[in-house]
């Protein structure tokens, strides 16, 4: 339990962590939270030279609403999140998941973006940038790209993230109208990471949904967009029935689900359709 040698840089901006990621390339690794980062070290799966610390650049810690976009930086935290007035307001999906996050010291220092790079399977942050389409502002050496959720979780543990890139900003549409959304999740009984993760975001139109976003974690290597939910939703009803049609696409073209000693990929998928069944009924009568 005690990590190889590092040497330890604590980045005072965007650039420098930037310039530093192309002095020592593969020997680097950044360090925001550390929460997913050092447990990995300990354990030696992951043996970085030198640790770049990004999570004390002040210019990366944020959470505003400009232009009807919610923009989050990556290096803030589960429990400004989970806090913020802002998001309560705007987006309530997001302070619920961060609700779901580990525990106190975890929420303290664990970051959205450190969550999103490490892309854990059973992480659930994927699940809710997922069900609101957000995009991820990545900077690198050649300047800013910005990659839509649904292609940043390339498999287990990867992202479309370059080695030499960082993410810096987690940015999606202000939910407009009446929106409905809810996170709904079953805690792994030792870890509390997301055994299944279901993500919610419906826009309606009277008691009909107009649009719907639903973000799957937990069941397959990588969170997944639910596209049979949001089609079987789209333009209908939402009443009692119709939500449990939809529901039961939740694992739909999931061929890849994990088994391993706690939960068997069949139990995984039976959990998926149940649980989006309960989140989508949560998100209804909440309804505003
Ligand atoms: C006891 C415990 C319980 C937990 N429970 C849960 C849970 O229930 N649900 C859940 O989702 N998570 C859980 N976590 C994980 C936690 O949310 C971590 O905070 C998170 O996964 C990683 O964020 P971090 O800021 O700590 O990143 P770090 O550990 O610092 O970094 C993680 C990885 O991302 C890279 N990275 C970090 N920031 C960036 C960036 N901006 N750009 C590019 N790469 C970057 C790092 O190089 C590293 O490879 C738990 C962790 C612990 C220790």
């Amino acid at each position: 339990m005690i990590p190889a040698n590092f040497d330890y840089i604590a980045a005072n901006s965007l650039d420098e962590a930037l310039s530093l990621l192309a002095k020592h390339k593969d020997d680097a690794k950044l360090l925001a939270g550390g929460h997913s980062l050092l447990p990995a070290m300990k354990l030696r799966l992951a043996q970085p030279k030198v640790l770049i610390d990004i999570g004390r650049i002040k210019d990366l810690s944020y959470i505003r609403e400009e232009g009807g976009q919610i923009r989050i930086g990556a290096t803030t935290t589960h429990f400004q999140i989970e806090t913020s007035d802002l998001l309560r307001r705007a987006c309530p999906l997001f302070p619920e998941t961060a609700t779901h996050l580990g525990d106190m010291q975890v929420r303290n220092k664990g970051t959205i973006g450190g969550s999103l790079a490490h892309s854990d399977p059973a992480a659930d942050w994927p699940a809710a940038v997922i069900a609101v389409s957000a995009e991820m502002v990545v900077a690198g050496a050649k300047g800013e790209r910005v990659i839509k959720a649904d292609d940043f979780f390339v498999d287990l543990l990867t992202t479309a993230l370059q080695a030499n890139e960082v993410l810096k900003e987690i940015r999606f549409a202000a939910p407009k109208g009446r929106t409905a959304q809810s996170y709904m999740k079953v805690r792994h009984p030792a870890s509390g990471f997301a055994v299944v993760g279901v993500a919610v975001n419906l826009s309606l139109d009277g008691a009909k949904s107009q649009s719907a976003g639903v973000g799957i974690t937990g069941v397959a290597p990588k969170a997944y967009r639910a596209k049979g939910v949001e089609s079987a939703l789209k333009g209908n009803t939402l009443d009692a029935k119709n939500l449990s049609t939809a529901a039961s696409h939740a694992a739909d073209g999931v061929s890849n689900a994990i088994t391993e000693l706690f939960a068997t990929g069949e139990y995984r998928k039976h959990l998926a359709e149940v649980y989006t069944r309960r989140a989508l009924e949560t998100a209804v009568s909440r309804a505003k």
